[in-house]
């Protein structure tokens, strides 16, 4: 089929960018200087999970103090707009990357593509215990940021052991009468200098080989965890106001299920120049990225899309038509 026929949609967008988080937005950025004029889908939140972060510490040239993942999410917007991005505050709820171009469809529009960088990220991990849905918006929160100052004076839990749990744990008790971490293990994933840290506080304490088995509360608002000490099987409730839950994330992959390759936990495989298996389909950031989940890295990573994208649109007149399940990553 030649590229362009009567079936060919009016506006075809150089490239469409879903997501906005660090490797969304630094996609845009080298997208937009090389006069792509790159459209990106916010997602329901610009900034994914950088937007809710509390405090930023390890960005390389971020380096004033107490700089917050929304200023700096606000810094890559405005560096992306400047040169030409268009961010579009919307969801996307459908894709096909079956045609000769790309469809991207939100909830308000329709954008058709000759490439398309996937940045959709990841999202927080649920504990799935009883009271954990029916309580989040109610003292079960996943986002210290949004939420923290609710909890002024108030019993507060963290659960979990990595550096989210202890980062986030740490900024809660600038509001929080007292946080108490609880962790399954009885050792940290969490890096020493946060460990430091929370063991220097004097409002945090942890509880160890403990797992979180229920979430209840009155009146419509959490007041206690029951627990289980995973090696005497000993079980205890703690009254709490708050429960921050930092367990890990999941790829948001779902929109791309039987679309684009993935491994077995939902993280789309792209090869090292972030293509995916579809000709003019890239993905970057943690959609991709199972190990170092970064803010530095994600960006880095859009980057790559980005160039490898722009290197894909000038020379698309002499490779294959896009589009076509099961093209070999080698093929394009
Ligand atoms: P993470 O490193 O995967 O840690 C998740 C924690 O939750 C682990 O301690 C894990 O326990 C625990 N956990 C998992 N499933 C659980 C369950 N069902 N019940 C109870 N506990 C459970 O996740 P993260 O802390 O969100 O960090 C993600 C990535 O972002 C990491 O690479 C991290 O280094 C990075 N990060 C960096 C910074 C920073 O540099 N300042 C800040 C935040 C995040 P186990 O330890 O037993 O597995």
């Amino acid at each position: 089929m030649d590229r362009y026929d009567e079936t060919t949609p009016e506006n075809i967008e150089e490239v469409v960018i879903i997501g906005s988080g660090p490797a969304g937005l630094t996609a845009a950025l080298y997208a937009a200087r090389a006069d792509l004029k790159p459209i990106v889908i916010t997602g329901d939140a610009l900034g994914g999970q950088l937007g809710t972060t509390s405090e930023v510490e390890n960005y390389p040239g971020a380096a004033k103090e107490h700089l917050t993942g929304p200023e700096l999410i606000d810094d890559m917007r405005s560096q992306a707009e400047r040169f030409g991005a268009r961010l579009v505050y919307d969801s996307v709820t459908e894709v096909d990357f079956t045609g000769p171009f790309h469809r991207v469809k939100t909830f308000g529009e329709e954008y058709w593509a000759k490439s398309v960088i996937v940045t959709t990220g990841a999202s927080p991990r649920k504990l799935g215990v009883p009271g954990e849905e029916q309580y989040t918006g109610y003292g079960v929160s996943y986002c210290a940021t949004c939420d923290g100052f609710f909890f002024r004076d108030k019993e507060v839990i963290v659960v979990g052991g990595g550096d989210s749990a202890l980062e986030e744990g740490l900024f809660l008790t600038k509001f929080a009468k007292r946080v108490r971490v609880i962790h399954r293990r009885d050792e940290l994933r969490a890096g020493q200098l946060l460990q430091s840290r929370a063991a220097a506080n004097e409002k945090m304490s942890f509880i160890w080989n403990t797992v979180v088995t229920a979430i209840e509360g009155e009146d419509g608002a959490v007041t206690r965890v029951l627990i289980e000490n995973r090696v005497t099987g000993e079980t205890d409730v703690l009254e709490a106001d708050g429960v921050f839950i930092y367990i890990g994330h999941y790829p948001n992959s779902a929109l791309f299920d039987g679309i684009l390759e993935m491994d077995e936990h939902g993280y789309v495989l792209t090869d090292e120049r972030k293509r995916t298996g579809i000709a003019g389909i890239f993905a970057a950031g943690e959609i991709n990225d199972p190990i170092f989940r970064q803010a530095i890295t994600s960006a880095g990573e859009g980057c790559k899309a980005a160039m490898q994208c722009e290197k894909y649109l000038s020379e698309l007149g002499a490779v294959p038509e896009p589009g076509g399940p099961g093209r070999s990553l080698a093929s394009w």
